[in-house]
């Protein structure tokens, strides 16, 4: 067990949907504390830099599309196991298959507009947090 951080964003599908607060409920109630948070919207060459380890895959044009397509809301959320602990609360990638109870299951409508990112590892979650943070805007 230990105090790491973790990147999550609220996709468009959930932000057009007005259910941010209540996405932040979820992961405060799981314990997980959001330490930087911004709203903003993604180019699509921004969409694609950052989904660039799914370049190979059919879906990589429509979610580089679905990502550009609204406001997002970028966050950094710390606590303990942060990185398991999102991923638990988010539930799986289809929101099908998810567990009842989860962000997902809850909040996406389908595979790709699937309402939440969370980084699935301490590495990524280095990585994906630059990617979107300067040190100066994370307020532990
Ligand atoms: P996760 O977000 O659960 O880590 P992946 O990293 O595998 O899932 O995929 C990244 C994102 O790509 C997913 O959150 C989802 O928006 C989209 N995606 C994944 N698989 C598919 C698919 N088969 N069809 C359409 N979109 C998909
Ligand atoms: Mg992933």
């Amino acid at each position: 067990m230990s105090i790491q951080k973790t990147l999550s964003l609220i996709k468009p599908d959930a932000v057009a949907k007005n259910v941010t607060g209540s996405v932040n409920a979820r992961l405060e109630q799981a314990g997980l504390r959001i330490v930087a948070q911004k709203r903003f919207q993604l180019t699509k060459t921004q969409a694609e830099a950052f989904y660039k380890v799914h370049s190979d895959k059919a879906f990589y044009d429509s979610l580089c599309e679905f990502m550009s397509s609204g406001p997002i809301i970028a966050q950094v959320l710390c606590g303990e196991d942060a990185v398991a602990k999102n991923r638990e609360v988010m539930g799986a990638t289809n929101p099908a298959n998810a567990e009842i109870g989860t962000i997902r299951r809850d909040f996406g409508e389908s595979i790709e507009h699937n309402a939440v990112h969370g980084s699935d590892s301490i590495e990524n979650a280095a990585i994906e947090i630059a990617f979107f943070f300067s040190g100066l805007e994370i307020m532990e």
